[in-house]
C-alpha cells in the first residue's frame, strides 16, 4: 500500500519540519515545492531562475512550472511507496493535477493534514526565523501570509467533498508534541 499525503497550512506552521521528521522515520519521500525551487535556484537551472522571479515577490510560481517539477519528482524511486507533499498543492489546478499524477501511478491521496495556526502566530514565527531565506523579508512575509486565505479557498474545497480525508492538527505546541499526533495520523495510511 502506498501513502500519499498532503501537509497543508500557512507559512510558518511547521509542516516542513514535520514532513522532514516523518520522512526520516517512515522512509516516505518529502516533496516540498519550496525546497525544490530553492535547490533549482542554488544550482542556477533555468527553472530555478524562472521561479525566483515569483518567489522573491512572494507570488506563486505558475502552475505549469510547479506541476511539471512535481511530476518529475514523483518519478524518483523514493516516492514509490508514498510521499508527503509539503507546500503543494497551492491552487485548484495543482490539486486536480495531483489527483491525475497519482492516478497515473495507480495511487490516490490518502490524507490531507491541515495544520491550524492563527495568522499572528505564523507572522511571529516567520519574523523570528533565522534561516536567511531571501523571501523572509517583512513585506514578502506579509504577502505570503495574506495570500494564504486565498490558497486555502482554492485548495481545500477540492478535498472537503471526500469524507474523512482532511485531518486537522493544532499547530501550537512543541515540535515533538505535534509530531506524535502527525505520526499517528500518517501511520493510518500505511495500513
Ligand atoms: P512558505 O510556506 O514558508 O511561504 P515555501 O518554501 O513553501 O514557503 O515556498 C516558498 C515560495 O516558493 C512561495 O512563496 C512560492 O513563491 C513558491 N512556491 C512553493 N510552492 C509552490 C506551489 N505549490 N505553487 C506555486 N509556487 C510555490
Amino acid at each position: 500500500m502506498s501513502a500519499y499525503i498532503v501537509f497543508f497550512g500557512p507559512p510558518g506552521c511547521g509542516k516542513g519540519t514535520q514532513a522532514s521528521k516523518v520522512k526520516d522515520e517512515l522512509g516516505l519521500a518529502q516533496i516540498s515545492t519550496g525546497e525544490l525551487f530553492r535547490k533549482h535556484l542554488s544550482q542556477e537551472t533555468p527553472l530555478g531562475l524562472e521561479a525566483q522571479k515569483y518567489m522573491s515577490k512572494g507570488a506563486l510560481v505558475p502552475d505549469e512550472i510547479t506541476i511539471g517539477m512535481v511530476r518529475e519528482r514523483l518519478q524518483e524511486p523514493d516516492a514509490r511507496q508514498g510521499a508527503i507533499f509539503d507546500g503543494f498543492p497551492r491552487t485548484g489546478a495543482q490539486a486536480k493535477a495531483l489527483d491525475q499524477l497519482l492516478g497515473e501511478l495507480g495511487a490516490e491521496l490518502c490524507m490531507v493534514v491541515d495544520f491550524k495556526l492563527p495568522m499572528e502566530e505564523s507572522r511571529r514565527r516567520l519574523m523570528g526565523r533565522q534561516e536567511g531565506r531571501a523571501d523572509d523579508r517583512p513585506e514578502v512575509i506579509e504577502k505570503r501570509l495574506n495570500d494564504h486565505a486565498d490558497v486555502e479557498a482554492s485548495v481545500m474545497p477540492h478535498y472537503r467533498a471526500r469524507l474523512g480525508l482532511i485531518k486537522e492538527v493544532d499547530a501550537h505546541g512543541t515540535i515533538d508534541e505535534i509530531y506524535q499526533t502527525v505520526l499517528a495520523l500518517v501511520k493510518t495510511c500505511l495500513g
